[in-house]
Formats: structure tokens, C-alpha cells, sequence
């Protein structure tokens, strides 16, 4: 019978590397609490183009960040990503489309990508409609509740 290989599987990398997970969850914690601003999201990923970015004379994405996590050093904007909870608020005020692009995954694994403003503003849109559905489907769970209630179908 031949002889049953070991296992590749490196656990004391995996440990390590839960260690290093851990250690990063907890001092994004400590940055981010006396901030008061939620963590949302599970994990994502921002960058800015200097090439595109007219920082010199706009600087409004650090203006907008509400955590501080973006700052002006040597000509141009940097990130602290420790401190970027993914908002979308600098996306928001940049004038200059895909000079900041932003990719965060939902607690349900759901990844976002914008680098616009009405991309932000389309996708709060969204949000805010299935909110309103789920809302009005934990009041009024079939179309005969909302008929009964109002009278006519609700619209599609
Ligand atoms: S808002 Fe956009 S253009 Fe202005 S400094 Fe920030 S990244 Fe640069
Ligand atoms: S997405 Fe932009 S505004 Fe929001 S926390 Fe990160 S750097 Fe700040």
C-alpha cells in the first residue's frame, strides 16, 4: 500500500497569519473608536490616482473624510487605510471620475465597486429602496394586506 503523503498545509503559517488578522482587526478598533464612526463593511480597498488627482487646488476628499483616514504630505493625498471605513464620502466630493476607487465586500459577501460620484449616489439609491421594501414587506407582507390597507396593488 503506498504510503499516505503528509499534509501541505502550512499550519503554523495559517496561525500566523490569524495572528496578523487579529492584531489588525484590533488596532483598527483602537483607531477607529474615538472617531465614533462604524465599521460597515467586512473588508475593502481604496486608492487614489496622483496622476489624475488635482490635490493642489482641491484637497476636498480630505475635507470629507470623516475618520481622518486621508491626509496631504509631498504633493499628494495619502491613506491611511487603517482608518478607511469605506464610506464613499471622498468618491463623493472628487471632481475628477476614477481618480479614487473604493471596493468594499457586505456582510453577506456582496462586493460594491465606485469610483464616481453617481455611482455612490446610484448605489445609495438602491440601498435606500430595498431598505423601503424590506420595511414595508415586514408591515405589509402580501399585496392583499397592502390592498386591504390602501386600497390598490402596490406598484411594481
Ligand atoms: S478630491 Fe479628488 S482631485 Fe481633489 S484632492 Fe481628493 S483625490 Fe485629488
Ligand atoms: S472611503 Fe474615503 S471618505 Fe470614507 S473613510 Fe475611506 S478615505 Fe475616508
Amino acid at each position: 500500500m503506498p504510503e499516505k503523503k503528509a499534509s501541505s498545509i502550512d499550519i503554523f503559517g495559517l496561525l500566523s497569519d490569524d495572528t496578523a488578522e487579529e492584531k489588525k482587526k484590533k488596532r483598527r478598533k483602537e483607531l477607529l473608536e474615538p472617531t465614533g464612526v462604524k465599521e460597515l463593511f467586512k473588508e475593502g480597498k481604496i486608492s487614489i490616482n496622483k496622476f489624475t488627482c488635482e490635490g493642489g487646488q482641491c484637497k476636498l476628499c480630505i475635507k470629507a473624510c470623516p475618520t481622518n483616514a486621508l491626509y496631504w504630505s509631498s504633493g499628494a493625498v495619502g491613506i491611511i487605510e487603517d482608518l478607511c471605513v469605506y464610506c464613499g464620502a471622498c468618491v463623493l466630493n472628487c471632481m475628477i471620475d476614477d481618480c479614487i476607487k473604493v471596493e468594499r465586500k457586505r456582510e453577506d459577501r456582496k462586493t460594491e465597486k465606485f469610483s464616481k460620484p453617481r455611482e455612490v449616489i446610484m448605489l445609495e439609491e438602491k440601498l435606500n429602496g430595498q431598505k423601503r421594501l424590506e420595511r414595508v414587506k415586514a408591515i405589509l407582507p402580501t399585496a392583499d394586506d397592502y390592498c386591504e390597507k390602501y386600497g390598490s396593488k402596490p406598484q411594481a
